[in-house]
């Protein structure tokens, strides 16, 4: 198994596998570590329920990771963002064997000192390859924004990452070894860049923790000494960089591909990219969670980025068919605008048990005597040649600062709360990216606290349940919410009452 494969080579090399804040991990230690980790899950019984793990860039995060994928087992990463809520659901939906447990708080969590006393017991333990998981195991599992109001987990096997790293690893290479930037939270498959393709390169991750980054000049300064030669982060992330001039060649002078995806990269960005960094090449990329991070790339050029028109999402790996089809499922014609279908070896066998969702996301389709998985993602794209161009989405899933969020999950939680009677959310655009989000409250009965009183336990009732990238900046309490011919909320009308 490549991943695997790759951390035995590196640690025969020698190689750093992680720098964080408190030191490093080598690759020999994650090596040994992970094997450790297996050991014991494999002492367990072979039940092969997964492996959830709550905590925050620790290096025996990743220890723990590659230690379920040598006993065969998934692993659902939790970031320690997730409210209380949330994790009850996805453990109630997983059904984990064990919970590793880095805040050490959860009574049914494998605690850091105790994940230490197992390491030490199980050190030296080799699984056998046979051990290790198979084309079709799940390796691991992210879970995603929901409609319902619930987060939807969704499985990837070995296959669809044998897929993606067969077309991503010369797309992220920056030579023998080099440093990937490891900042993005284990929740989110941008990670699974640095998880799967940075390791599997053999490269050394440097981890810049939640705390570092709020802290703009502490976040500099680790970046000054990272010597990261790959960086992986939304475009937003970098945004918020480029707003220092001091982010430029001088301060990470090793740079040499900055890899987005996720979300529009704009002109704006990529120019300024360009320009500071003129030894580092502008990747955008495109793909959805469902079929492994992601399906596209195309280097953006300088006259690409000062162009008037919004960058082009990339060309498909070989591996990929894409189709674009019209609201009826026909095939569209060349040029013209329709839904993107993904087909192909990437693609999730489907969310976690979900087959309500299933039906209308996933489908099978034979082609030349195989039947492969497809995927509608809801994009609404069109091609000129072989180029993907993005236009945004048929449905409410939105991006805000590079994170999924579907619209109706905010509202179902709203309406949980026992202050809200009903909710709508609507996202607000500036140069065709979501800037904020507003929610029109109508409230449940009457209230003697003053309004921002009121709105300020909503936000904070609301935060007990959705990530805090979810919480709309703004709440505007209503009388009445307006609704439209179809009887639905008119949410153009709310927006223009703002
Ligand atoms: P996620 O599963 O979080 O990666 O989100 C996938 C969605 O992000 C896609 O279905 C698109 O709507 C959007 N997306 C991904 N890559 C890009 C990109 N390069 N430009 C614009 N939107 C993107």
């Amino acid at each position: 198994m490549f991943l695997l494969e790759s951390i035995k080579r590196c640690a025969e090399l020698g190689r750093d596998a992680v720098i964080h804040k408190d030191g490093s991990m080598s690759y020999a230690q994650l090596d040994r570590r992970s094997s450790a980790f297996a050991g014991y899950l494999l002492s367990l019984g072979d039940s092969k329920r997964p492996v959830l793990i709550y905590g925050h860039k620790e290096a025996d995060f990743l220890a723990c990771m590659f230690g379920s994928l040598k006993a065969a087992r998934a692993y659902v990463p939790i970031d320690i963002s997730f409210p209380q809520d949330r994790l009850e659901q996805v453990i109630a939906d997983v059904q984990p064997e064990v919970i590793v447990d880095f805040t050490g708080t959860r009574v049914d969590g494998l605690h850091p000192d105790e994940l230490e006393q197992l390491m030490k017991r199980y050190d030296g333990f080799e699984p056998d390859e046979s051990d290790w998981v198979q084309p079709e195991d799940t390796c691991y599992m992210i879970f995603t924004s929901g409609s319902t109001g619930k987060p939807k987990g969704v499985p990837i096997n070995l296959r669809n990452l044998e897929n993606m790293f067969a077309s991503a690893k010369d797309i992220c290479s920056t030579g023998d070894g080099g440093v990937c930037l490891n900042s993005v939270s284990y929740s989110f498959d941008l990670s699974v860049i640095a998880v799967w393709v940075a390791v599997g390169l053999g490269m050394t991750l440097y981890t810049i923790d939640k705390k570092t980054t709020e802290n703009f000049k502490e976040m500099f300064e680790a970046l000054k000494v990272s010597g990261v030669t790959l960086w992986v982060t939304t475009p937003s992330y970098a945004e918020v960089c480029v707003m220092s001039d001091d982010f430029n060649e001088s301060l990470m002078p090793e740079v040499r591909k900055f890899f987005f995806c996720g979300e529009i990269l704009t002109n704006k960005l990529a120019a300024s990219l360009i320009k500071r960094f003129p030894k580092a090449t502008v990747l955008n990329t495109y793909g959805p969670t469902e079929a492994t991070v992601f399906v596209t790339s195309v280097e953006i050029t300088r006259e690409m980025a000062d162009a008037q028109e919004p960058l082009p999402v990339g060309r498909f790996f070989e591996t990929i068919t894409p189709r674009i089809v019209d609201e009826e499922g026909n095939v569209v014609a060349s040029g013209e605008k329709g839904q993107l279908q993904l087909i192909g070896n990437s693609v999730s066998v489907g969310y976690f048990g979900r087959p309500d969702l299933n039906e209308k996301a996933f489908f099978d389709v034979e082609t030349a005597g195989t039947v492969m998985h497809g995927y509608n993602t809801g994009d609404i794209c069109y091609m000129t040649g072989d180029m993907l161009h993005y236009c945004g989405r048929n449905d409410l899933q939105i991006k805000l600062n590079g994170f999924r969020i579907e619209i109706e999950d905010i509202e179902k939680n709203l309406m949980k709360l026992p202050s809200v009677k009903r909710a709508a959310v609507c996202p607000v655009y500036v140069d065709g990216k979501v800037e904020s989000l507003v929610a029109f409250i109508l409230p449940e009965g009457e209230s003697d606290l003053p309004k921002l009183k009121r709105i300020n336990a909503m936000k904070s009732e609301l935060g007990q349940l959705v990530p805090s990238y979810m919480i709309p900046r703004k709440f505007v309490l209503k009388e009445s919410l307006p609704t439209n011919a179809n009887g639905k909320v008119d949410k153009k009308a709310l927006l223009a009452s703002l």
